[in-house]
Protein backbone atom coordinates (compact mmCIF):
# COMPACT_ATOMS: atom_id res chain seq x y z
CA UNK A 1 0.00 0.00 0.00
CA UNK A 2 1.62 3.82 -0.65
CA UNK A 3 2.39 5.07 2.11
CA UNK A 4 0.53 8.62 1.86
CA UNK A 5 -2.44 6.40 1.23
CA UNK A 6 -1.98 4.89 4.17
CA UNK A 7 -2.17 8.29 6.63
CA UNK A 8 -5.22 9.81 4.64
CA UNK A 9 -8.62 9.70 6.81
CA UNK A 10 -11.16 7.26 5.12
CA UNK A 11 -12.90 10.44 3.19
CA UNK A 12 -9.07 11.02 1.94
CA UNK A 13 -8.77 7.32 0.70
CA UNK A 14 -12.41 7.42 -0.60
CA UNK A 15 -11.87 10.29 -2.86
CA UNK A 16 -8.39 8.61 -3.77
CA UNK A 17 -10.17 5.42 -4.92
CA UNK A 18 -12.67 7.54 -6.59
CA UNK A 19 -10.19 9.23 -8.40
CA UNK A 20 -8.44 6.09 -9.48
CA UNK A 21 -11.61 4.68 -10.34
CA UNK A 22 -12.06 7.73 -12.62
CA UNK A 23 -8.94 6.85 -14.11
CA UNK A 24 -9.68 3.28 -14.80
CA UNK A 25 -12.87 3.95 -16.38
CA UNK A 26 -10.86 6.74 -18.62
CA UNK A 27 -8.21 4.36 -20.21
CA UNK A 28 -10.32 1.28 -20.15
CA UNK A 29 -13.40 2.22 -22.27
CA UNK A 30 -11.64 3.10 -25.04
CA UNK A 31 -13.07 4.06 -28.41
CA UNK A 32 -10.81 0.90 -29.50
CA UNK A 33 -12.39 -0.84 -26.34
CA UNK A 34 -16.03 -0.47 -27.64
CA UNK A 35 -16.03 -1.17 -31.29
CA UNK A 36 -14.41 -4.34 -30.01
CA UNK A 37 -17.15 -4.80 -27.45
CA UNK A 38 -19.53 -4.19 -30.39
CA UNK A 39 -17.88 -6.40 -33.29
CA UNK A 40 -17.74 -9.24 -30.82
CA UNK A 41 -21.66 -8.89 -29.83
CA UNK A 42 -22.07 -9.44 -33.41
CA UNK A 43 -19.36 -12.24 -34.19
CA UNK A 44 -20.44 -14.70 -31.01
CA UNK A 45 -23.11 -16.33 -31.96
CA UNK A 46 -20.88 -17.61 -34.85
CA UNK A 47 -21.81 -19.17 -37.17
CA UNK A 48 -18.23 -21.42 -36.35
CA UNK A 49 -17.26 -21.04 -39.67
CA UNK A 50 -16.92 -16.80 -39.36
CA UNK A 51 -14.87 -17.46 -36.42
CA UNK A 52 -12.68 -19.77 -37.76
CA UNK A 53 -11.75 -17.62 -40.79
CA UNK A 54 -11.48 -14.55 -38.26
CA UNK A 55 -9.14 -16.48 -35.81
CA UNK A 56 -6.76 -17.94 -39.30
CA UNK A 57 -6.94 -13.64 -40.41
CA UNK A 58 -5.34 -12.76 -37.23
CA UNK A 59 -3.35 -15.73 -36.66
CA UNK A 60 -1.83 -15.33 -39.91
CA UNK A 61 -1.18 -11.61 -39.41
CA UNK A 62 0.57 -12.40 -36.01
CA UNK A 63 2.81 -15.80 -37.64
CA UNK A 64 3.85 -13.18 -40.19
CA UNK A 65 4.65 -10.46 -37.99
CA UNK A 66 6.52 -13.25 -35.28
CA UNK A 67 9.29 -14.26 -38.19
CA UNK A 68 9.79 -11.23 -39.16
CA UNK A 69 9.98 -8.75 -35.93
CA UNK A 70 10.40 -11.45 -32.75
CA UNK A 71 13.59 -12.92 -32.62
CA UNK A 72 12.31 -16.42 -30.43
CA UNK A 73 10.11 -16.84 -33.09
CA UNK A 74 12.40 -15.85 -36.07
CA UNK A 75 12.89 -19.90 -37.32
CA UNK A 76 9.14 -20.48 -36.86
CA UNK A 77 7.40 -21.96 -40.15
CA UNK A 78 5.01 -20.22 -42.05
CA UNK A 79 1.38 -19.98 -42.15
CA UNK A 80 -0.60 -23.16 -43.74
CA UNK A 81 -1.79 -23.21 -47.37
CA UNK A 82 -4.68 -24.85 -46.70
CA UNK A 83 -7.98 -24.05 -48.10
CA UNK A 84 -10.23 -24.51 -44.79
CA UNK A 85 -9.66 -21.62 -42.03
CA UNK A 86 -9.95 -24.85 -39.10
CA UNK A 87 -7.10 -27.35 -40.91
CA UNK A 88 -4.78 -24.12 -41.80
CA UNK A 89 -5.15 -23.25 -38.31
CA UNK A 90 -4.24 -26.64 -37.00
CA UNK A 91 -1.61 -27.54 -39.22
CA UNK A 92 -0.08 -23.95 -38.83
CA UNK A 93 0.13 -25.00 -34.68
CA UNK A 94 1.13 -28.64 -35.03
CA UNK A 95 4.68 -26.76 -36.92
CA UNK A 96 5.13 -24.84 -33.46
CA UNK A 97 6.67 -25.93 -30.10
CA UNK A 98 4.80 -25.15 -27.16
CA UNK A 99 6.77 -22.94 -24.62
CA UNK A 100 6.29 -23.60 -21.04
CA UNK A 101 7.01 -20.96 -18.29
CA UNK A 102 11.04 -21.76 -17.57
CA UNK A 103 11.31 -20.85 -21.28
CA UNK A 104 9.40 -17.96 -21.09
CA UNK A 105 11.39 -16.74 -18.01
CA UNK A 106 14.53 -17.49 -19.49
CA UNK A 107 14.24 -16.16 -22.78
CA UNK A 108 11.42 -12.99 -21.97
CA UNK A 109 13.72 -10.52 -23.69
CA UNK A 110 13.12 -12.68 -26.86
CA UNK A 111 9.96 -12.55 -27.08
CA UNK A 112 9.22 -8.66 -27.68
CA UNK A 113 9.00 -7.44 -31.20
CA UNK A 114 11.88 -5.65 -31.99
CA UNK A 115 10.01 -2.73 -33.65
CA UNK A 116 8.03 -2.15 -30.68
CA UNK A 117 9.02 0.43 -27.96
CA UNK A 118 8.68 -0.61 -24.16
CA UNK A 119 7.39 2.81 -23.81
CA UNK A 120 3.97 2.39 -25.07
CA UNK A 121 3.42 -1.30 -23.10
CA UNK A 122 2.29 -2.39 -19.88
CA UNK A 123 4.17 -4.40 -17.83
CA UNK A 124 2.79 -6.88 -15.73
CA UNK A 125 4.31 -9.89 -13.80
CA UNK A 126 2.46 -13.28 -13.00
CA UNK A 127 3.77 -16.18 -11.17
CA UNK A 128 5.55 -18.87 -12.75
CA UNK A 129 6.01 -22.40 -11.40
CA UNK A 130 8.66 -22.26 -8.94
CA UNK A 131 7.08 -18.96 -7.69
CA UNK A 132 9.15 -16.35 -9.45
CA UNK A 133 7.58 -13.49 -11.12
CA UNK A 134 7.42 -13.64 -14.83
CA UNK A 135 7.36 -10.46 -16.64
CA UNK A 136 4.55 -9.59 -18.95
CA UNK A 137 4.10 -6.82 -21.87
CA UNK A 138 0.74 -6.29 -22.65
CA UNK A 139 -0.32 -3.57 -25.55
CA UNK A 140 -3.23 -0.80 -24.57
CA UNK A 141 -5.38 -2.45 -27.52
CA UNK A 142 -4.60 -6.13 -25.85
CA UNK A 143 -5.95 -5.34 -22.08
CA UNK A 144 -8.59 -3.61 -24.44
CA UNK A 145 -9.83 -6.78 -25.92
CA UNK A 146 -9.68 -8.67 -22.31
CA UNK A 147 -11.96 -6.29 -21.19
CA UNK A 148 -14.21 -6.76 -23.98
CA UNK A 149 -14.43 -10.46 -23.61
CA UNK A 150 -15.10 -9.85 -19.78
CA UNK A 151 -17.86 -6.60 -20.61
CA UNK A 152 -19.62 -9.29 -23.48
CA UNK A 153 -20.22 -11.64 -20.90
CA UNK A 154 -21.49 -9.23 -18.20
CA UNK A 155 -24.06 -7.32 -20.65
CA UNK A 156 -25.06 -10.69 -21.67
CA UNK A 157 -26.58 -11.12 -18.11
CA UNK A 158 -27.75 -7.72 -17.83
CA UNK A 159 -24.87 -5.57 -16.32
CA UNK A 160 -23.89 -2.53 -17.59
CA UNK A 161 -20.69 -0.48 -17.69
CA UNK A 162 -22.56 2.20 -15.44
CA UNK A 163 -24.29 0.14 -13.05
CA UNK A 164 -23.45 0.08 -9.07
CA UNK A 165 -20.98 -2.52 -8.17
CA UNK A 166 -19.77 -4.64 -5.49
CA UNK A 167 -16.26 -5.74 -5.44
CA UNK A 168 -14.40 -8.50 -3.72
CA UNK A 169 -10.99 -8.56 -5.20
CA UNK A 170 -6.88 -8.11 -4.18
CA UNK A 171 -7.13 -4.38 -4.10
CA UNK A 172 -5.26 -3.27 -0.89
CA UNK A 173 -7.10 -0.30 0.20
CA UNK A 174 -7.88 -0.66 3.63
CA UNK A 175 -4.82 -0.70 6.08
CA UNK A 176 -3.92 -4.12 7.79
CA UNK A 177 -4.38 -2.42 11.22
CA UNK A 178 -7.31 -0.95 10.70
CA UNK A 179 -9.56 -3.16 13.17
CA UNK A 180 -13.09 -1.39 13.36
CA UNK A 181 -15.58 -0.86 10.33
CA UNK A 182 -15.31 0.73 7.10
CA UNK A 183 -13.91 -2.24 5.85
CA UNK A 184 -14.41 -1.35 2.31
CA UNK A 185 -13.80 2.36 0.16
CA UNK A 186 -15.78 3.68 -2.29
CA UNK A 187 -15.25 5.08 -5.80
CA UNK A 188 -17.87 7.19 -6.20
CA UNK A 189 -17.32 7.67 -10.01
CA UNK A 190 -17.68 3.99 -10.78
CA UNK A 191 -20.40 3.62 -7.82
CA UNK A 192 -18.23 1.02 -6.78
CA UNK A 193 -17.98 -0.75 -3.58
CA UNK A 194 -14.75 -2.05 -2.38
CA UNK A 195 -14.54 -4.29 -0.14
CA UNK A 196 -11.06 -5.50 1.58
CA UNK A 197 -10.26 -9.49 1.42
CA UNK A 198 -7.84 -9.00 3.94
CA UNK A 199 -10.04 -7.84 6.78
CA UNK A 200 -12.70 -11.06 6.69
CA UNK A 201 -12.55 -12.35 9.97
CA UNK A 202 -15.45 -13.87 11.87
CA UNK A 203 -15.66 -10.90 13.46
CA UNK A 204 -15.51 -8.62 10.65
CA UNK A 205 -18.09 -9.92 8.69
CA UNK A 206 -21.10 -8.97 10.53
CA UNK A 207 -20.46 -5.18 8.97
CA UNK A 208 -19.41 -6.47 5.73
CA UNK A 209 -23.39 -7.84 5.66
CA UNK A 210 -24.60 -4.60 7.15
CA UNK A 211 -22.52 -2.48 4.29
CA UNK A 212 -23.88 -4.93 1.41
CA UNK A 213 -27.82 -4.50 2.30
CA UNK A 214 -27.30 -0.72 2.78
CA UNK A 215 -25.57 -0.42 -0.59
CA UNK A 216 -27.96 -1.13 -3.94
CA UNK A 217 -26.06 -2.66 -6.05
CA UNK A 218 -26.40 -4.03 -9.75
CA UNK A 219 -23.57 -6.93 -9.98
CA UNK A 220 -21.01 -8.32 -7.38
CA UNK A 221 -17.54 -9.13 -8.88
CA UNK A 222 -14.71 -10.36 -6.98
CA UNK A 223 -12.71 -13.51 -5.87
CA UNK A 224 -14.44 -16.45 -5.27
CA UNK A 225 -13.01 -17.36 -2.06
CA UNK A 226 -13.88 -13.91 -0.87
CA UNK A 227 -17.06 -13.89 -1.97
CA UNK A 228 -17.92 -17.81 -0.45
CA UNK A 229 -17.12 -15.74 2.86
CA UNK A 230 -19.06 -13.17 2.29
CA UNK A 231 -21.78 -15.60 1.58
CA UNK A 232 -21.82 -17.77 4.43
CA UNK A 233 -21.66 -14.13 6.40
CA UNK A 234 -25.21 -13.44 4.61
CA UNK A 235 -26.50 -16.78 5.42
CA UNK A 236 -25.00 -17.94 8.60
CA UNK A 237 -26.76 -14.23 10.17
CA UNK A 238 -29.76 -15.27 8.06
CA UNK A 239 -29.83 -12.21 5.92
CA UNK A 240 -29.08 -13.32 2.07
CA UNK A 241 -29.86 -10.64 -0.24
CA UNK A 242 -33.11 -11.22 -2.08
CA UNK A 243 -33.34 -13.59 -5.52
CA UNK A 244 -33.31 -10.88 -8.41
CA UNK A 245 -31.56 -8.44 -6.75
CA UNK A 246 -28.96 -8.26 -8.42
CA UNK A 247 -28.37 -10.22 -11.79
CA UNK A 248 -25.06 -11.91 -11.43
CA UNK A 249 -21.97 -12.44 -9.29
CA UNK A 250 -18.95 -12.58 -11.79
CA UNK A 251 -16.14 -14.60 -10.58
CA UNK A 252 -12.40 -14.74 -11.74
CA UNK A 253 -8.73 -15.02 -10.52
CA UNK A 254 -9.31 -18.61 -9.09
CA UNK A 255 -11.02 -21.84 -9.36
CA UNK A 256 -14.28 -21.68 -8.58
CA UNK A 257 -14.80 -24.70 -6.55
CA UNK A 258 -18.05 -26.37 -6.00
CA UNK A 259 -19.08 -25.31 -2.88
CA UNK A 260 -18.30 -21.81 -3.10
CA UNK A 261 -20.51 -21.63 -6.38
CA UNK A 262 -23.57 -22.89 -4.06
CA UNK A 263 -22.79 -20.69 -1.00
CA UNK A 264 -22.31 -17.71 -3.30
CA UNK A 265 -25.78 -17.83 -5.23
CA UNK A 266 -27.77 -18.85 -1.87
CA UNK A 267 -25.78 -15.50 -0.03
CA UNK A 268 -26.37 -13.11 -2.75
CA UNK A 269 -29.48 -14.32 -4.18
CA UNK A 270 -28.29 -14.70 -7.72
CA UNK A 271 -26.60 -16.81 -10.48
CA UNK A 272 -22.75 -17.12 -10.29
CA UNK A 273 -20.90 -16.10 -13.91
CA UNK A 274 -17.52 -17.21 -14.09
CA UNK A 275 -14.07 -16.34 -15.93
CA UNK A 276 -11.19 -17.53 -16.77
CA UNK A 277 -8.35 -15.88 -17.87
CA UNK A 278 -4.91 -15.22 -17.25
CA UNK A 279 -2.18 -12.01 -16.61
CA UNK A 280 -0.77 -13.14 -19.29
CA UNK A 281 -3.72 -11.97 -21.63
CA UNK A 282 -3.22 -14.98 -24.04
CA UNK A 283 -6.43 -17.22 -22.92
CA UNK A 284 -10.14 -16.00 -21.61
CA UNK A 285 -13.12 -18.15 -21.51
CA UNK A 286 -16.57 -16.95 -20.18
CA UNK A 287 -19.15 -18.82 -18.52
CA UNK A 288 -22.79 -19.31 -20.07
CA UNK A 289 -26.35 -19.97 -18.80
CA UNK A 290 -25.05 -23.81 -18.50
CA UNK A 291 -22.07 -22.71 -16.49
CA UNK A 292 -19.97 -23.85 -19.60
CA UNK A 293 -16.91 -21.94 -19.78
CA UNK A 294 -16.84 -20.80 -23.88
CA UNK A 295 -13.23 -19.93 -25.53
CA UNK A 296 -13.88 -16.40 -26.44
CA UNK A 297 -12.48 -17.45 -30.07
CA UNK A 298 -11.92 -13.76 -31.21
CA UNK A 299 -9.41 -13.41 -28.61
CA UNK A 300 -7.32 -16.83 -28.24
CA UNK A 301 -6.81 -20.79 -29.20
CA UNK A 302 -7.13 -23.26 -26.58
CA UNK A 303 -5.59 -27.00 -26.91
CA UNK A 304 -5.90 -29.77 -24.77
CA UNK A 305 -3.20 -31.82 -24.46
CA UNK A 306 -4.54 -35.02 -24.10
CA UNK A 307 -4.08 -37.07 -21.21
CA UNK A 308 -8.12 -38.77 -20.12
CA UNK A 309 -10.56 -38.89 -22.34
CA UNK A 310 -14.00 -40.28 -22.93
CA UNK A 311 -17.08 -39.92 -25.54
CA UNK A 312 -17.97 -36.94 -24.10
CA UNK A 313 -14.55 -35.16 -22.91
CA UNK A 314 -11.00 -34.33 -23.35
CA UNK A 315 -8.96 -33.82 -20.38
CA UNK A 316 -5.31 -32.51 -19.89
CA UNK A 317 -2.90 -29.57 -20.26
CA UNK A 318 -3.84 -26.30 -21.68
CA UNK A 319 -1.76 -25.00 -24.08
CA UNK A 320 -2.95 -21.42 -25.35
CA UNK A 321 -2.22 -19.38 -28.54
CA UNK A 322 -3.44 -15.13 -27.97
CA UNK A 323 -4.37 -14.08 -31.22
CA UNK A 324 -3.93 -10.47 -30.47
CA UNK A 325 -0.59 -9.39 -28.95
CA UNK A 326 1.68 -8.54 -31.55
CA UNK A 327 3.89 -6.40 -29.63
CA UNK A 328 5.34 -10.13 -27.75
CA UNK A 329 3.09 -12.56 -29.04
CA UNK A 330 3.03 -15.75 -27.49
CA UNK A 331 1.86 -18.95 -29.29
CA UNK A 332 1.20 -22.58 -28.10
CA UNK A 333 1.93 -21.16 -24.22
CA UNK A 334 1.99 -23.76 -21.22
CA UNK A 335 -0.14 -22.28 -19.14
CA UNK A 336 0.01 -24.21 -16.21
CA UNK A 337 -3.41 -25.20 -15.41
CA UNK A 338 -5.66 -28.19 -16.80
CA UNK A 339 -9.44 -28.31 -18.65
CA UNK A 340 -11.96 -30.77 -19.50
CA UNK A 341 -13.22 -29.69 -23.19
CA UNK A 342 -16.66 -30.95 -23.89
CA UNK A 343 -17.02 -33.62 -27.04
CA UNK A 344 -20.71 -31.73 -27.79
CA UNK A 345 -21.40 -28.50 -28.29
CA UNK A 346 -23.49 -26.26 -25.37
CA UNK A 347 -26.73 -26.77 -25.17
CA UNK A 348 -26.88 -22.74 -24.89
CA UNK A 349 -25.95 -22.67 -28.54
CA UNK A 350 -23.17 -20.39 -28.21
CA UNK A 351 -20.96 -22.01 -31.11
CA UNK A 352 -17.36 -23.02 -30.44
CA UNK A 353 -15.32 -24.64 -27.79
CA UNK A 354 -16.32 -25.08 -24.54
CA UNK A 355 -15.30 -26.09 -21.28
CA UNK A 356 -16.93 -28.34 -18.59
CA UNK A 357 -13.88 -27.43 -16.23
CA UNK A 358 -10.90 -25.94 -15.61
CA UNK A 359 -9.45 -28.02 -13.15
CA UNK A 360 -7.00 -25.88 -11.67
CA UNK A 361 -3.79 -25.40 -11.81
CA UNK A 362 -0.81 -28.27 -12.65
CA UNK A 363 0.66 -28.62 -9.09
CA UNK A 364 -2.86 -28.39 -7.66
CA UNK A 365 -3.07 -31.83 -7.53
CA UNK A 366 -2.58 -34.46 -4.68
CA UNK A 367 -0.25 -37.28 -5.43
CA UNK A 368 -1.27 -40.78 -4.16
CA UNK A 369 1.92 -43.28 -3.06
CA UNK A 370 0.67 -45.21 -5.93
CA UNK A 371 1.18 -42.25 -8.30
CA UNK A 372 -1.95 -41.33 -9.19
CA UNK A 373 -2.74 -37.21 -9.56
CA UNK A 374 -6.10 -36.63 -7.86
CA UNK A 375 -7.26 -33.08 -9.22
CA UNK A 376 -10.24 -31.22 -7.85
CA UNK A 377 -10.74 -32.48 -4.35
CA UNK A 378 -12.49 -29.40 -3.23
CA UNK A 379 -15.88 -31.42 -4.68
CA UNK A 380 -15.07 -33.23 -1.51
CA UNK A 381 -16.13 -30.20 0.30
CA UNK A 382 -18.97 -29.60 -1.54
CA UNK A 383 -21.05 -31.93 0.92
CA UNK A 384 -19.47 -30.93 3.89
CA UNK A 385 -22.23 -28.41 5.63
CA UNK A 386 -20.18 -28.65 9.06
CA UNK A 387 -16.90 -27.15 7.05
CA UNK A 388 -16.50 -23.60 6.60
CA UNK A 389 -13.60 -23.63 4.03
CA UNK A 390 -10.57 -26.10 3.51
CA UNK A 391 -7.32 -26.35 2.38
CA UNK A 392 -4.99 -29.77 1.36
CA UNK A 393 -1.56 -29.16 1.85
CA UNK A 394 0.84 -32.02 0.12
CA UNK A 395 4.65 -32.24 1.31
CA UNK A 396 5.43 -35.87 0.70
CA UNK A 397 3.43 -38.83 -1.27
CA UNK A 398 2.62 -40.82 1.85
CA UNK A 399 0.83 -38.07 3.39
CA UNK A 400 -1.94 -35.22 3.37
CA UNK A 401 -2.68 -32.42 5.68
CA UNK A 402 -6.22 -31.12 5.56
CA UNK A 403 -6.51 -27.83 7.34
CA UNK A 404 -10.74 -27.45 8.43
CA UNK A 405 -11.79 -24.40 9.78
CA UNK A 406 -15.15 -25.22 11.32
CA UNK A 407 -18.36 -24.22 11.67
CA UNK A 408 -20.00 -24.51 15.14
CA UNK A 409 -22.11 -27.56 14.03
CA UNK A 410 -18.87 -29.32 13.18
CA UNK A 411 -18.82 -32.82 15.37
CA UNK A 412 -17.26 -36.60 15.33
CA UNK A 413 -19.33 -37.48 12.70
CA UNK A 414 -18.52 -34.87 10.08
CA UNK A 415 -15.14 -35.40 10.07
CA UNK A 416 -15.71 -39.62 9.97
CA UNK A 417 -17.73 -38.16 6.59
CA UNK A 418 -15.05 -35.87 5.66
CA UNK A 419 -12.24 -38.73 5.86
CA UNK A 420 -14.75 -41.20 4.15
CA UNK A 421 -14.85 -38.65 0.99
CA UNK A 422 -11.44 -38.19 0.89
CA UNK A 423 -10.25 -42.06 1.00
CA UNK A 424 -12.79 -42.72 -1.88
CA UNK A 425 -10.61 -40.42 -4.03
CA UNK A 426 -7.57 -41.44 -2.54
CA UNK A 427 -7.47 -44.46 -1.49
CA UNK A 428 -6.41 -45.95 1.98
CA UNK A 429 -2.52 -45.87 1.47
CA UNK A 430 -2.06 -42.22 2.15
CA UNK A 431 -2.32 -40.80 5.46
CA UNK A 432 -4.76 -38.58 6.13
CA UNK A 433 -4.34 -35.91 9.17
CA UNK A 434 -6.88 -33.27 9.74
CA UNK A 435 -6.27 -29.90 11.47
CA UNK A 436 -8.68 -27.76 12.82
CA UNK A 437 -8.03 -24.26 12.16
CA UNK A 438 -9.75 -20.64 12.84
CA UNK A 439 -9.36 -19.53 9.23
CA UNK A 440 -7.25 -20.63 5.71
CA UNK A 441 -4.33 -18.26 5.51
CA UNK A 442 -4.48 -16.57 1.86
CA UNK A 443 -1.56 -16.29 -0.58
CA UNK A 444 0.44 -12.88 -0.31
CA UNK A 445 -1.78 -12.03 -3.44
CA UNK A 446 -5.10 -12.72 -1.32
CA UNK A 447 -6.13 -15.75 -3.55
CA UNK A 448 -7.10 -18.93 -1.75
CA UNK A 449 -6.19 -22.12 -2.94
CA UNK A 450 -7.70 -25.30 -2.38
CA UNK A 451 -4.61 -27.54 -2.70
CA UNK A 452 -1.30 -26.66 -2.26
CA UNK A 453 0.88 -29.95 -3.56
CA UNK A 454 4.99 -29.64 -2.99
CA UNK A 455 5.06 -32.85 -5.27
CA UNK A 456 2.41 -31.88 -7.97
CA UNK A 457 3.66 -32.64 -11.09
CA UNK A 458 4.93 -29.41 -12.47
CA UNK A 459 5.26 -28.81 -16.08
CA UNK A 460 7.61 -26.31 -16.13
ZN1 LIG B 1 -22.90 -22.54 -23.37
Amino acid sequence: MNPIYRMLPILGQNLACTGAGWYRHRTRFTRFFFETLDAWERSVNGPLESLHDLQRGRLRALVARAREQVPFYRDMPAFSEADDAHEAIRETLAGISSVDKATYRDHHRDFLARDTSTARLVRANTSGTTGTALPVWLTPERIAEGYAAVWRQRRAFGAQIDDPLLTCAGQMIVPLGQRRPPFWRKNWYGRQTLFSVYHMSSAHLAAYVDEIHRTPARYVQGYPSALHLVARALLDAGRPLPAGQLCGVFTSSESLLAYQREAIEAGFGAPVHDHYAATELVVSMTACSQNRLHVDMEFCIVEVETEEETEDWVRGPLIVTGLGNDAAPLFRYRIGDVGTRAKQPCPCGRPGDSFLEIDGRIEDYVVTPDGRMVGRLDHVFKSQHDIAEAQILQETKDAIQVCVAPLASYSAASQKRLLAALRERLGDDIRIEVRLCDAIPREQNGKFRAVKSRIGKVSA
